[in-house]
């Protein structure tokens, strides 16, 4: 509800900047000559304007003339809209928003912010105030929501009140002038997020911080709202001067398209004359419809440059100032009565009702009267002062969706019918609009989501890459293992080969030994006849030496000393035969040894093959699992083709969408349209909907696809997990291997050793045989002397 409506104009503010470096470098002419307060000479012509703030003017000094009053308006429940339009690089931000966290060089947002917690702290303690703020972008038409980047494409509904606003645009409840600021911050690093070249960006697109408070009495529950729209405008130059070029100059034009919307609305509202303003040109002008002609207290900052090399853009940025100047708005308090003041209301509004009713009889039966020829005397004609009054009671402003006033000749019935169907178009717009935005997030969706796969993908395929680097090393490893385990067999071999013949070597010895041993008692046997036989030879020679026989004495002497040779002979022999029978004991024992040895080697061996086989089947699961791995590393990039190609698909379809989209306008620009009511943008809206019905399959069958990969893909992790354990596990079995292999070496080394010394007591024994046997043919000799 609203109070009675109280025109004023538009506020038009013309700021302007000083003269930047590179102008004064280039020695640029500084045009503007500043009269008085309120006007500005620039090229001859002089332009007035609410006021003009020279290139000297703080921020401070700004905002208290004439953004301070806006704060105070708003809390009071009217709505409140500030602009600032000028080309790019003019001063717009630096007035709207300034140096963001620095106290003298803050521009109008962050006071703003600060200011309105300060009034309402010294307001009414009875009043609640509920604060919520918006912070949004338009640029090529669509609203992006700068507080949640998912919603790109935003529609533009309208109230109860046919008052439009964006649908579905976040809005954050504030306390305090930090929450403001903790927005805005937040609001513009998105923005930096979402786009490239910033500069470029914000030149290209319209900013809009929305203030929304609403406000009740405890007491009388008296409820007041308003709205504060603070808009930074894209730059306002001609596209020739930028240099723009393809789909940059594409954008440009479309950029221009909604300033100049904004334009044509102003010269509608500036000529007053026309009917139709044409406020659903752009997504703009229809969020601002109340802000240009409406319900609202308006400012518009008029940002210049100063300087000659800007000469042009500066004198229609003057001329747009200068028109927005005559628009007069309709500004009143947005209040929400009592039930008492409704009820007021309604009694006078009943009243009212009354009064017109009887003046409507009281024409009628005039008019009848007229109408049956009679000449109404002019005491009993009804008054113009009454048909003024009536007029008043119907006045109302003439707005975009107002389509009484071009209601002349066509009749109430037909009036109610077009009326509704412009109403069902409208709303079948919003609609469109809102199936355009679902569309636009849902495609978002997809792009993150495939950007995610692609993620995925990559480290998945590192992943692959790692484990078959590995598995290639593990396989060199096992090759490695294999071929010393080989040499290792081989060396066993040999080892055993030797062993074979060191114990044939050893059982011949024996059998020698055997031989000996045999040759020895042979010897024993002889010597104990030649013993014999000396006792005899004894006992004649004590017969002899008793008188019997008398043997000469050098023979006997001579018979003595071959008596002690014999004995000398026979004790080494003894002696001899000691050692060597201790000797055949001591190789016998080592015989035992070395065959222990042999059957603990053996089944070293044996253990070794063991391991050497489940090696081998390890190094075969993991070559299974390297092929399984492969193949879905195969899949996944399949699947991730595909996805790509659907995206793709998507994308031209988008695109196509696009074309068809500007080929409907362009042609239904350059036909006649008679109806007024039918706009190239409903039929264009109708086009995309049947596009989006044919679409939908599509994306949901891409969507299900990526649905299925994202599923399998944990499992895939886990396997991946598991073969990586196995893998770990194998490494430190290798390594155990090894451990063992060089203890077998060493075991090997070990015995190669033990058999070098066995054969050098070989060598010796065999060294003591042979002396053995001289000493026996030594023996031989004088024996065999001796029986001759
Ligand atoms: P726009 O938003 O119109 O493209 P900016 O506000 O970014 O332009 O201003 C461009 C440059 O000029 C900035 O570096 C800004 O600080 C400077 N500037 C603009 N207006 C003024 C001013 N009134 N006083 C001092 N510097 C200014
Ligand atoms: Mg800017």
């Amino acid at each position: 509800m609203a109070d009675v409506p109280a025109e004023c104009n538009i506020k038009v503010l013309c700021r302007f900047r000083p003269l930047n470096q590179s102008e004064i470098v280039r020695g640029d002419q500084f045009l503007p000559k500043f009269q008085g307060d309120d006007s500005v000479v620039v090229g001859g012509r002089s332009y007035s304007f609410d006021r003009v703030f020279p290139t000297n003017t703080t921020q401070e000094q700004v905002y208290n003339t004439c953004a301070k009053q806006i704060v105070k308006d708003v809390l009071s429940g009217y709505n409140g809209t500030i602009f600032a339009y000028g080309q790019t690089s003019s001063g717009k931000t630096h007035t709207m928003e300034g140096k963001l966290h620095d106290p003298h060089q803050m521009g109008i947002i962050p006071r703003i912010a600060e200011d309105i917690f300060n009034h309402i702290f010294a307001m009414d303690e009875n009043l609640e105030f509920h604060i919520k703020v918006s912070y949004f972008e338009i640029y090529m038409d669509k609203i992006r929501d700068l507080l949640d980047v998912t919603k790109t494409n935003l529609s533009v509904h309208e109230d109860k009140n046919r008052v439009p606003f964006v649908k579905g645009c976040t809005e954050r409840f504030v306390s305090s002038p930090d929450e403001v600021m903790d927005v805005i911050d937040e609001g513009k690093s998105n923005r930096h997020v979402a786009v490239t070249n910033m500069n470029e960006h914000s030149s290209r697109s319209h900013s809009i911080f929305l203030i929304n408070i609403k406000q009740e009495h405890v007491e009388t529950e008296q409820k007041l709202c308003g709205k504060l729209y603070l808009v930074d405008l894209a730059g306002s130059e001609k596209v020739s001067k930028t240099g723009a070029a393809g789909a940059v100059l594409d954008e440009a034009k479309n950029i221009n398209k909604s300033l100049s919307a904004l334009g044509n609305v102003i010269s509608a509202l500036a000529e007053g004359t026309k009917t139709h303003v044409p406020y659903r040109d752009s997504k703009m002008t229809r969020i601002l419809q109340d802000s240009l002609g409406g319900n609202c207290r308006t400012t518009m900052f008029i940002c210049c440059s100063p300087s000659s090399y800007n000469d042009a853009e500066t004198k229609s940025t003057l001329m747009f100032g200068q028109r927005a100047k005559t628009i007069r708005n309709s500004a009143s308090i947005n209040l929400e009565l009592t039930a008492e003041q409704w009820k007021r209301k309604f009694e006078k509004e009943k009243e009212k009702n009354k009064t017109l009713k009887e003046t409507i009889q009281k024409l009628e039966t005039e008019l009848n009267r007229w109408r049956n020829g009679e000449n109404v005397p002019e005491t009993e004609r009804t008054t113009s002062e009454v048909v003024t009054r009536i007029e008043s009671v119907e006045e109302r402003p003439i707005l975009d969706n107002d389509t009484s006033s071009i209601v002349v000749r066509i009749s109430e019935e037909e009036r109610q019918k077009y009326e509704e169907e412009i109403r069902k178009l409208y709303k079948q717009l919003d609609d469109k609009d809102d199936e355009i935005n679902l569309q636009c997030q849902l495609v978002e969706k997809l792009k993150q989501q495939m950007l995610d796969q692609d993620e995925l993908l990559a480290s998945s395929k590192g992943d692959g890459d790692k484990v078959q680097a590995e598995l290639g090393r593990l396989q060199v490893e096992s090759d490695c293992a294999k071929a010393e385990v080989k040499e290792v067999l081989q060396a066993l071999e040999e080892l055993a080969i030797n062993y074979d013949q060191k114990s044939q070597e050893v059982e011949e010895k024996g059998l020698q030994n055997q031989l000996l041993a045999d040759q020895l008692s042979q010897k024993m046997a002889s010597l104990m006849e030649l013993e014999a036989e000396l006792s005899r030879m004894q006992e004649f020679s004590t017969i002899v030496g008793n008188g019997e026989i008398k043997l000469p004495v050098e023979i006997s002497g001579a018979i003595e000393e071959e008596f002690t040779v014999a004995r000398l002979y026979i004790s080494k022999i003894k002696s001899e035969v000691k050692s060597m029978v201790k000797r055949c004991r001591q190789l016998e024992n080592m015989q035992l040894e070395c065959h222990r040895k042999m059957e603990e080697t053996g089944r070293e061996l044996s253990s070794c093959q063991l391991l050497i086989s489940q090696h081998e089947a390890k190094i075969r699961s993991l070559t299974e699992y390297m092929q399984s791995v492969e193949q879905k590393k195969r899949l996944l990039e399949e699947s991730h083709d595909s996805l790509s190609e659907e995206l793709a698909k998507l994308q031209d379809q988008d695109n196509s969408l696009l074309e068809e989209k500007e080929g409907e306008k362009g042609e239904t620009e350059d036909g006649n349209v008679k109806s007024s009511w039918l706009k190239p943008a409903s039929l264009k809206k109708c086009c995309t909907f049947v596009f989006f019905i044919s679409r939908r399959p599509i994306v949901s069958r891409g969507s299900l696809t990526v649905a299925s990969i994202t599923s399998s893909w944990p499992v895939l992790r886990d396997e991946i997990n598991e073969k990586q354990r196995i893998i770990d596990e194998l490494t430190d079995r290798n390594s155990k291997l090894e451990l063992e292999l060089a203890q077998v070496r060493a075991d090997f080394e070990r015995l190669k050793s033990q058999d070098s010394t066995k054969s050098e007591r070989l060598e010796e024994l065999s060294f003591l045989h042979e002396r053995h046997e001289q000493t026996k043919q030594d023996l031989k000799g004088p024996g065999g002397d001796c029986r001759e």
